[in-house]
């Protein structure tokens, strides 16, 4: 039989004498419903006795128990809780700042990210907040916008609309499903705080501070400080997952290593009236003397001196430190606490992989904790996690790295001829030439799509290589369309012209079969029953397109899109059992050795010669002039 799934619970304990006979009354499954309410009452309670120092001398804590405690209310733990609460996992969202993040930060979220948001349901509902889908996302290059500035050079970027004509007419394989969308991190977050709020399987806190955790045989006892009050919180969970950025307390409790090392652009965030400028400044400067308004003009007049205009209110002003670097484990050696997200790597906003690679672990280890916490999800699942997300963040940054050196030998080139750059001149038409070149041959960012979509599991324990055939070529900049296992499988729309392929996938595991009489998907389907592992079945058998894009005749897809096995080329030489393949892919049997490999692999390149662009390995928890959200 397959096994229930266990609920939740909270409970209050060392309180006033008055509120414990409360609570003392109420049966424990209706203080698991009613749990957030009781924490608002206790707060109000509390207050009511009087300042800080009475609270904490009744020795207020209160006590509570989730299966999945979350630390960090970013882009990680948000789309974490979200993923946990879409299969069924209840948990409890902890962040330490009553309200979302004034940092506008990222500012444009991938087409990958896009089609997991998808999968999420909350797509639709990001491009109503983000940036409208009939503006472009040009990039210009330009001397200035003073008198005598000039147009150098241009990255032409499609519109949302744009892209998805072009989605629709060009049906090969080598597209998204979504184009990428601009929507700022404070916008973004701002929009999700009170969606995750209304889900009644998240038990959402923001103002509590998580201190410190201890592993137990059971799980993990964390305590937490509630910022306005004093009052401590403490949680049993089976899990913590560590989504608190890149100061991450989590990470340090652990006592995980980071390897890597630190080393000017104006954004438009809502193409109306935000904008955000960086610019490199000495690491010895004294920041807080640095007037912003002089900086903003002083961007935008470039050579030909400061372009004055109207800003209304500066939002934020503070420096942050480019770091680029990767926490040497993911997982603590209990495999209960997990590293999700800027507290597993730090990324520089070149190439914009910084939050897209959180919202790829987070949903890679919310899918597969949940099918451990619903009881089908084998051991080697949670541990593939970081096998297979730890490669894939290496990769991102180096190639960050590369972008920003190319950017930095660009600077450096500009500031040596300054002055010409505006000269009409032979000199000064040669040099604009020269550097209209390099801008348009160093236009990665935001179109490498080998980086963004084409990563593969290779040699992860719950994929199921394949044996029949070599694997495709692989490069940063184009995904190729490949069913490879361990891809993501290409995006194809069905002959109707409307239907993705993507769209049929079910929640949990797919078995996309394109056989005429649909064996696989019944093989399939009797293994699933057996083994409890949620499956859907489609069967296409007159989907010609889509069945050569995708190259075999049945193709099993995880909770995330990507593929854990496909049949064999010749279909009659399978001689396996479909029940091993499942067990495999949910991790209940498998081999780690292979994906150990590629991890030491990866990580060994990096401890010998650190990342491009990064000088050398540094302790990054010594690095100093950070912004508040790197602390
Ligand atoms: C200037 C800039 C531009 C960027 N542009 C892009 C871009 O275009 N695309 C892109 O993909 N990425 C971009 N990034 C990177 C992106 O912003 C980060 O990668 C992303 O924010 C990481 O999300 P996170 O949830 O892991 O961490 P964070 O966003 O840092 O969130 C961590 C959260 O944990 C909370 N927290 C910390 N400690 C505790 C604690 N002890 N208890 C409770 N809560 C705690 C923090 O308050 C915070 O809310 C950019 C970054 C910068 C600086």
């Amino acid at each position: 039989m397959c096994s229930d799934r266990e609920a939740d619970g909270m409970y209050v304990q060392e309180l006033s004498l008055a509120f414990t006979r409360t609570i003392a009354g109420i049966n424990r499954e209706l203080v698991s419903d009613i749990g957030f309410h009781l924490y608002d009452v206790m707060r109000l309670r509390a207050r009511a006795f009087g300042p800080r120092g009475r609270t904490a001398g009744i020795g207020i804590v209160l006590h509570h128990e989730t299966r999945v405690l979350i630390v960090g209310g970013g882009p990680a733990g948000l789309i974490l809780s979200l993923q946990l609460a879409r299969h069924g996992i209840n948990n409890m969202l902890v962040e330490r700042n009553l309200d979302t993040t004034k940092w506008p930060k990222m500012d444009l979220t991938n087409c990958r990210s896009m089609e997991l948001f998808r999968r999420l349901r909350i797509s639709e509902g990001l491009r109503e907040i983000g940036v409208p889908p009939e503006y472009s996302f040009d990039v210009i290059f330009s001397t200035g916008l003073a008198e005598g500035g000039e147009e150098i050079a241009r990255w032409k970027l499609d519109s949302v609309n744009a892209w998805r004509k072009r989605i629709k007419s060009q049906n090969n394989g080598t597209l998204p499903r979504e184009p990428y969308q601009r929507c700022s991190q404070a916008v973004l977050k701002a929009w999700l705080k009170p969606r995750i709020q209304a889900q009644k399987l998240i038990n959402a806190h923001f103002g509590l501070k998580c201190k410190s955790l201890t592993e137990t045989d059971n799980g993990v006892e964390s305590t937490l400080t509630d910022v306005r009050t004093g009052e401590q919180h403490v949680v049993q969970s089976k899990y913590v997952m560590g989504c608190d950025g890149a100061g991450s307390h989590v990470r340090r409790s652990l006592g995980i290593n980071l390897l890597g090392g630190p080393v000017a652009f104006l954004i438009a965030q809502d193409e109306v009236n935000t904008w955000t400028l960086h610019t490199p400044i000495p690491i010895d400067a004294d920041w807080e003397k640095i007037d912003p308004q002089e900086t903003v003009y002083n961007a935008l007049g470039g050579p030909s001196g400061p372009w004055p205009i109207k800003i209304d209110e500066i939002l934020v002003k503070s420096t942050w430190r480019p770091n680029i670097c990767i926490a040497e484990r993911y997982i603590s050696p209990s495999g209960r606490v997990f590293l999700a997200g800027d507290s597993a790597h730090q990324n520089i906003p070149t190439g914009g992989y910084g939050m897209n690679t959180a919202v790829g672990d987070s949903f890679d280890l919310g899918w597969k904790l949940a099918a451990v916490l619903n009881g089908y999800g084998g051991e080697l699942l949670l541990k593939s996690y970081e096998l297979e997300r730890l490669p894939v963040a290496v990769r991102n940054i180096n190639h960050s790295g590369t972008l920003w050196q190319r950017w930095a030998r660009i600077w450096s080139s500009c500031a040596q001829v300054r002055p010409d750059i505006l000269s009409q001149s032979k000199l000064g038409k040669a040099f604009k030439a020269e550097l209209a070149h390099s801008f348009l041959t160093n236009d990665g960012e935001n179109q490498d799509h080998g980086i963004e979509m084409g990563y593969r599991y290779n040699a992860s324990p719950v994929v199921v290589g394949d044996s029949d055939a070599s694997e495709p070529e692989w490069n940063f900049r184009h995904y190729v369309p490949s069913t490879w296992p361990g891809a993501r499988p290409p995006h194809v729309f069905l002959a109707d012209g409307e239907t993705s392929i993507f769209d049929l996938f079910g929640q949990e595991y797919t078995i996309v079969d394109f056989s005429k009489d649909g064996k696989w998907a019944y093989e399939f389907g009797k293994a699933a029953e057996r083994l409890c592992v949620p499956l859907e079945k489609v069967h296409l058998p007159t989907e010609k397109h889509v069945r050569d894009l995708w190259e075999r005749d049945a193709v099993l897809i995880r909770p995330d899109d990507h593929v854990a096995w496909r049949s064999p080329r010749d279909h009659t030489k399978f001689e396996g059992d479909v029940g091993d393949i499942l067990e495999i892919a949910v991790g209940l049997k498998g081999n780690l050795e292979a994906g150990v490999q590629i991890r030491e692999r990866a990580l060994d390149e990096v401890r010998q010669k650190g990342f491009a662009g990064t000088v050398g390995n540094v302790n990054q928890d010594n690095v100093a002039m950070k912004a508040g959200f790197q602390k």
